[in-house]
């Protein structure tokens, strides 16, 4: 089996000093790696029912379409404003200085469906957490969210809960 964790490559300082990137883009161009990241976020919702996998932009979109692809669902895509064509939804959440916002079309989902999140990296879990609530105005029914990536000591699960969150690599 592929070792994943050897293919994250770890860039200190970046974007700005103090900050520890964990950069993905090994693993990606790496094409037994990206199989067995997208099988092993996948295989806990395998049999869990879900009609759509729902990512924000941009790196959610490289995992979520492979996975929906997997789980026999549907892809809706969430972006930053001035990106969607159609009625939204839209939700503005804090950063660490100032806001950022996220929709997703108003018809994506539909009530009821059953909808897993999927992004590359659970840090702050702000980003994800901003997903949930858009999921919710649509009344989705949240199966769960899968990472490939957790970066425990920021805390980012807490804000997701209680929805049952999935990760291939735990960095504590
Ligand atoms: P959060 O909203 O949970 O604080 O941050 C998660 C989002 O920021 C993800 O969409 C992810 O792409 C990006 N991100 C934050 N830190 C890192 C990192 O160290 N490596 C990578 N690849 N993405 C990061």
């Amino acid at each position: 089996m592929t070792d994943l964790r050897s293919l994250i490559r770890d860039i200190p300082d970046y974007p700005k000093p103090g900050i520890l990137y964990r950069d993905i883009t090994p693993l990606l161009c790496d094409a037994a790696a990206l199989h067995e990241a997208v099988e092993q976020m996948a295989a806990p919702f395998l049999d869990a029912g879900v009609d759509i996998v729902a990512a924000a932009e941009a790196r959610g979109f490289i995992f979520g379409t492979p996975l929906a692809m997997r789980l026999g669902a549907g892809f809706v895509p969430i972006r930053k404003p001035g990106k969607l064509p159609f009625d939204l939804h839209s939700f503005a959440y804090q950063l660490e200085y100032g806001t950022d916002e996220l929709q997703i079309h108003v018809d994506g989902i539909q009530p009821g469906q059953r909808v897993l999140v999927v992004d590359d990296l659970l840090a702050t879990g702000g980003t994800v957490e901003a997903c949930l609530r858009l999921l919710e105005k649509c009344d989705a029914k949240i199966v769960g969210c899968s990472f490939l990536l957790h970066l425990e000591p920021l805390g980012g699960q807490a804000r997701l809960e209680p929805y049952d969150v999935h990760s291939v690599l735990t960095y504590r």
